[in-house]
C-alpha cells in the first residue's frame, strides 16, 4: 500500500545532485594492497584489537571486540597479514588507532552460521555479534537501537536519503529490494512489531513501486524536503507522531533504521557474514566518474578518488553527503561502515566566501526543522556563555542537519560554532558527575 506523506515546517529545499549516480550500478572496488581498519567505526566504546603484528587472518574473521554495552565487533575485510596498529586521522580530524592487514589478494573468507527463522533474541544477538551499526552515518550499534526500553509498536525505514548527491541507499532499494525487504522484516521480527512504514521521497519512483508490491508494509511517499531523513522529522512524516523535545524515537512507539542497516542484518543472518563492506557514492564534479561503489572496510579514499578520476578542478573533500557531512583535509581518510559518500567538489559546487558579521536577517531561525534560533546560539558560543546556549538556545535538540548555515547570506559557520556549543557543555556535564 501507497500513502501520501506529511511535511513538516520549516527546512530547506536543496538541489538533489543525483543524477549522475541514480542509474549507475553498483560496481566492486577492491583494494590494492593495505586496509586501514579503524577501531573508531561506531559511538561508544572503542572496540578492543584482538590481533598481533604477524598474525594470518581470514576475511570475516574478528579483529577487534566490542568493549561494553554501547561498542561493536570489528571484522576483516580481506585476508592476509597483520603488519601492525597505526594511528591515523579519522574523519572527524581527531587521531584514532587502525589495524592494517596486508592484503594476499585470495579473500579466504570465513563465515558465521546462517540462521534459520531464528527467534527474535536470535536476531539481536547476530545484529551484535556482526558489528552491525547505524549506516546513515550515525554508528550507533543497532542491537542497542533495537533494545529500547519504551515500548514500541511501529518500525519507520529511513529511504529518504534526503542528502544531496547521495544514492547508495537508492541503488540498494532498486536492485537488492528483496535482501533489503527481508532485513526490514527481521528487524520487525526482533521487535515483535507488525506495523512497518518505508519512507521514500517522491524523486525516487522507482523504489516507490519496488516496496509498493511487499503488501507487509506501507510505502509513505514523502515531499522531497531537507532533512526528511532526520529522525523526528521522519517519524511525524511517515505515521503523524511527535518525539518530544529530548526524548528517543521509542517515547513515541517508534524504531527508525536505515535502507543500509536493513541489508546488512540480512546478510549476516542468511549468509553469516558480518560487516566488513559497504555500499557508497562517489560524486561530485571533481570526479570525471562518479560511481555506487562497493567497498570493503578499511580502502584508502586515495585508490577511491583515483578509480573515479578525480579531476584538476577539485577541492574540496566531504566524507558523506554536503549538508551533514564532515570536509576533509588533503591527509588520507580510509572507509568505515559508516562511509555513506566521498564527495570531491569544485568551486562552483561549494562556498568560498568568507563569513562576514551577522545582519540579524532571521533566515536561519526561519530555515531551522528544530525551531531554534541559531543565530542566538552562535552568539552564546562566540561568547563563552554555554550554559546560555543550553537553556536559552536549546542546542542540545540542534540535529546538525546544516540548514541554517545553509541558508544564511553571511556565511556564518554555525553548524561548527553549534558543534562546539555541544561539545563544551558535553564536557561540562562530565565536570558536574
Ligand atoms: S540549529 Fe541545528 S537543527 Fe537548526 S538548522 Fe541549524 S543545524 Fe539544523
Ligand atoms: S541567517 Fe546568518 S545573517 Fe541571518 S540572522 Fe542568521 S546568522 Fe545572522
Amino acid at each position: 500500500m501507497k500513502i501520501k506523506g506529511k511535511y513538516f515546517s520549516r527546512g530547506v529545499k536543496v538541489p538533489g545532485n543525483k543524477t549522475r549516480t541514480e542509474d549507475l550500478q553498483i560496481e566492486t572496488l577492491e583494494p590494492k594492497s593495505k586496509v586501514y581498519i579503524s577501531l573508531s567505526q561506531h559511538i561508544g566504546k572503542l572496540a578492543t584489537s584482538i590481533v598481533e603484528a604477524g598474525q594470518e587472518v581470514k576475511c570475516g574473521q574478528l579483529i577487534a571486540q566490542a568493549d561494553g554495552f554501547v561498542s561493536a565487533n570489528i571484522y576483516s575485510s580481506v585476508s592476509g597479514k597483520v603488519l601492525g596498529i597505526e594511528k591515523k586521522k579519522l574523519h572527524s580530524g581527531i587521531e584514532g588507532d587502525f589495524i592494517v592487514i596486508e592484503n594476499d589478494f585470495k579473500y579466504d573468507e570465513v563465515f558465521l552460521d546462517k540462521l534459520d527463522n531464528p527467534e527474535p533474541k536470535d536476531i539481536i544477538a547476530r545484529i551484535r555479534e556482526a558489528g552491525i551499526v547505524g549506516m546513515g552515518g550515525a554508528g550507533f550499534p543497532t542491537d542497542v537501537k533495537l533494545s529500547p526500553k519504551d515500548p514500541v509498536d511501529t518500525l519507520v525505514i529511513n529511504g529518504a536519503e534526503c542528502e544531496p548527491y547521495l544514492t547508495c541507499d537508492y541503488r540498494l532499494m532498486v536492485e537488492k529490494s528483496e535482501e533489503v525487504h527481508k532485513g526490514i522484516q527481521y528487524i520487525a521480527k526482533a521487535l515483535g512489531i507488525k506495523n512497518i512504514y518505508i519512507g521514500i521521497e517522491l524523486n525516487k519512483p522507482q523504489a516507490i513501486e519496488i516496496f509498493d508490491k511487499f503488501d507487509d508494509l506501507t510505502v509513505v511517499m514523502l515531499k522531497k524536503q531537507y532533512p526528511m531523513g532526520s529522525e523526528k522529522h521522519l517519524i511525524y512524516c511517515c505515521t503523524g507522531r511527535v518525539v518530544g523535545t529530548g526524548k528517543l524515537p521509542a517515547s513515541a512507539g517508534c524504531v527508525v533504521q536505515n535502507i543500509a542497516t536493513a541489508y546488512a542484518i540480512y546478510d549476516a543472518i542468511e549468509n553469516g557474514r558480518p560487516l566488513y563492506r559497504r555500499v557508497m557514492t562517489v560524486s561530485g564534479l571533481g570526479v570525471d566518474e562518479p560511481k555506487n561503489l562497493l567497498v570493503r572496510n578499511g580502502m584508502p579514499f586515495s585508490e577511491i578518488r583515483e578509480y573515479c578520476k578525480e579531476n584538476d578542478n577539485a577541492k574540496m573533500m566531504i566524507s558523506g553527503g554536503p549538508m551533514m557531512g564532515m570536509a576533509l583535509s588533503d591527509d588520507e581518510y580510509y572507509t568505515a561502515k559508516t562511509s555513506s559518500g566521498l564527495l570531491l567538489l569544485t568551486e562552483k559546487e561549494f562556498n568560498v566566501d568568507n563569513p562576514s558579521p551577522c545582519i540579524n536577517c532571521g533566515r536561519c531561525a526561519d530555515a531551522c526543522p528544530m525551531h531554534l534560533l541559531p543565530m542566538q546560539i552562535d552568539f552564546y558560543t562566540l561568547s563563552g556563555a554555554y550554559e546560555k546556549a543550553e537553556k536559552l538556545g536549546g542546542v542540545m535538540d540542534c540535529i546538525s542537519c546544516g540548514s541554517c548555515a545553509y541558508s544564511c547570506p553571511a556565511k556564518r559557520a554555525l553548524v561548527q560554532s553549534i558543534t562546539l556549543a555541544k561539545q563544551k557543555i558535553a564536557i561540562l556535564r562530565g565536570g558536574r558527575k
